[in-house]
Order: C-alpha cells, then structure tokens, then sequence
C-alpha cells in the first residue's frame, strides 16, 4: 500500500508539473503578445427594449497569437487571473476601451460600455483610483462606464472587494452582475449590494420559450428585478422567439447574436450608424 500511495503520489506531482509547465508556457505568450499587440477588443452591442435603440456595448477581449490562432478568452483569462497578469490585461482592456469610446461618442453617439472586471483585479483601491483617471483621461464621463463583475464575489463577503465596488459606484460607475444565476444564488444578495443591472446567463434562455420552467423563471427573476429597481440584461439571445419573449415579459435590455456578434470598432460604428437613425 505504501508503495502504491507513494506512486499514486508521483503520478500527481507530474500531471501537476506538467498542468503548471502549460500554464506558464500561455503566461509566457500572453505577456510577448501583449507587447506585440496581438490582443483587441470587440463590441457587442445591446438594446434597450424601451427605445428600441443600442445603449450600449460590452467590450470583449480577442487574442490573436503570432501564428493566427484565435485562442478563447474562456481559455486564456483563466491562466491570467492565476498568474496575477490580469492586472496587464484589465488595464489594456480599460485603456483601449476609453480610447473607442471617445471616438464613438465624438462620432455622435452617446451609448455607454461595458467592461469585464476579474475579481482578482479589485484587490486594491489604488488600481480603483487609477481606473478612474484613466477614464477621465480620455474625456469619459463615469456614469458612461459600466463594470461586469460575476455573481461569486457578491456572495463571497469579501470586505475589501465590495469596499473598492462601493466606491467606484459613489463616483458614478455602473455595476452589473455578470452571469446572474449560475451560482447558489443570489436574490438574497441583490438587496445587500448596490448594483444597476443584472446580467442573466444565457443557460437561461436556452431552451425558452418551449420550456415552461424557463419561461416561468425568467419571469420570476423580472419580477425581483423590478421590485428592487434593478435592470435586467439578458446574454445570449440567439432566436427572434427568445427576442419576443423577452419583448413580452418586459425584459429591460437584451445581448446576443440576434442582434449583433461582438464588432470591431469600425464595424461597430458602421452597425451604429445603420441602426440608430
Ligand atoms: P461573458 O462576460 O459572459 O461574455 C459573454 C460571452 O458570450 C462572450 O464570449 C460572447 O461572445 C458570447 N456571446 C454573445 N452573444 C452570444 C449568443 O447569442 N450566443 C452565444 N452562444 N454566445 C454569445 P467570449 O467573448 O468568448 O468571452 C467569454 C468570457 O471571457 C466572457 O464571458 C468573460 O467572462 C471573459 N472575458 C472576455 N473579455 C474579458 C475581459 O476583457 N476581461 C475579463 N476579466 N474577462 C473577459
Ligand atoms: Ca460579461
Ligand atoms: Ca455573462
Ligand atoms: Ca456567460
């Protein structure tokens, strides 16, 4: 037994090390393809149901390796919040998105953006100050400025965390709840925490509108929603049969492929310019 365990013991450590060695080995590509410019961002656009207009766009992160290979955030922001290169990623995110911004609103729209934030990034209130000059830097009001955060943190209690979230919302940064209702949630930790939208995961919807426990939840979660003042976003709408659902439910705003995939700037402000007028 004791030789089987120690075995048992190696046969661990190697896939480990070997689990590690990939790791650092996208760590190692990710920090050479930020200095060689091989990540970008793209805008997915989402409508408010009330005007029937696009208010605004999640920006989304895009890697193109130096052999042309799409590698999937799903795949890469993982390795980065482990080894803390997030915070290189988040700021390039933040930058780039501002810099966007100021062109799509000196072309002459006035839609806010919306911006994934990792919790490992809301360590600090120093890295919260210097989101906020940046922001400023560019010419961007605050209140244009929305971040996505996952339901987990809400839930996770953590002081400093909901501290630095708290401020950014004193001064004007919207909050969304990303992926809202993936975890052991949640409507209890909507009336404790300040947040403007909650971001309703596909997985939701995906089987909507034949299923009736579907239909019936979504409508509960409208329901809350409402009654605490909160907007509801629903992610990856996919059918115009989801769409009218939504439309009839009085969802808030709707995300997803039934609108518009995520866009490369210019192919944003093009789709703007078709849409809004
Ligand atoms: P997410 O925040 O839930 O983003 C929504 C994902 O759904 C995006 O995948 C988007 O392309 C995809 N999507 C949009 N509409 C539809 C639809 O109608 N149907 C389907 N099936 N999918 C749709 P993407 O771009 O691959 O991003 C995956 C995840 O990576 C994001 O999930 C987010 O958690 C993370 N991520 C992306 N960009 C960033 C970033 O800048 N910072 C951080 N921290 N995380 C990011
Ligand atoms: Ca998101
Ligand atoms: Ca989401
Ligand atoms: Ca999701």
């Amino acid at each position: 037994a004791k030789t089987a365990g120690r075995r048992t013991h190696y046969f661990f450590n190697d896939e480990l090390r070997e689990q590690t060695e990939r790791q650092n080995a996208i760590h190692k590509r990710m920090r050479e393809g930020l200095k060689r410019h091989e990540f970008y961002l793209v805008y997915q656009p989402i409508i408010d149901f009330s005007t029937g207009k696009i208010s605004k766009c999640e920006a989304l992160l895009r890697w193109q390796d130096e052999d042309g290979n799409m590698i999937s955030p799903a795949e890469f922001i993982p390795v980065a919040e482990r080894t803390g290169l997030i915070h290189e990623l988040g700021q390039f995110v933040l930058e780039q998105a501002c810099v966007d911004w100021a062109v799509v609103h000196k072309s002459g729209y006035p839609i806010e953006v919306s911006i994934n934030r990792s919790e490992r990034e809301l360590n600090d209130m120093e890295s919260a100050k210097r989101w906020l000059s940046c922001i400023s830097q560019h010419g961007i009001p605050n209140t244009s400025i929305t971040f996505e955060i996952t339901e987990s943190l809400l839930m996770s209690n953590k002081q400093r965390q909901l501290q630095i979230l708290h401020y950014l919302r004193s001064q004007g940064v919207q909050l969304a709840i990303d992926d809202f209702g993936t975890g052991y949630s949640s409507i209890n930790y909507l009336q404790r925490y300040p947040v403007d939208y909650i971001k309703i995961d596909r997985s939701f919807l995906s089987q909507a509108p034949q299923n009736k426990v579907q239909v019936a939840l979504l409508d509960a979660l409208l329901q809350v929603a409402r009654a605490l003042d909160i907007n509801v976003i629903a992610e990856g709408v996919e059918t115009r049969q989801q769409w009218e659902l939504l439309q009839r439910q009085r969802c808030d705003f709707a995300q997803g492929y039934f609108i518009s995939e995520p866009l490369p700037l210019n192919e944003l402000l093009k789709f703007l310019k078709d849409w809004q007028f």
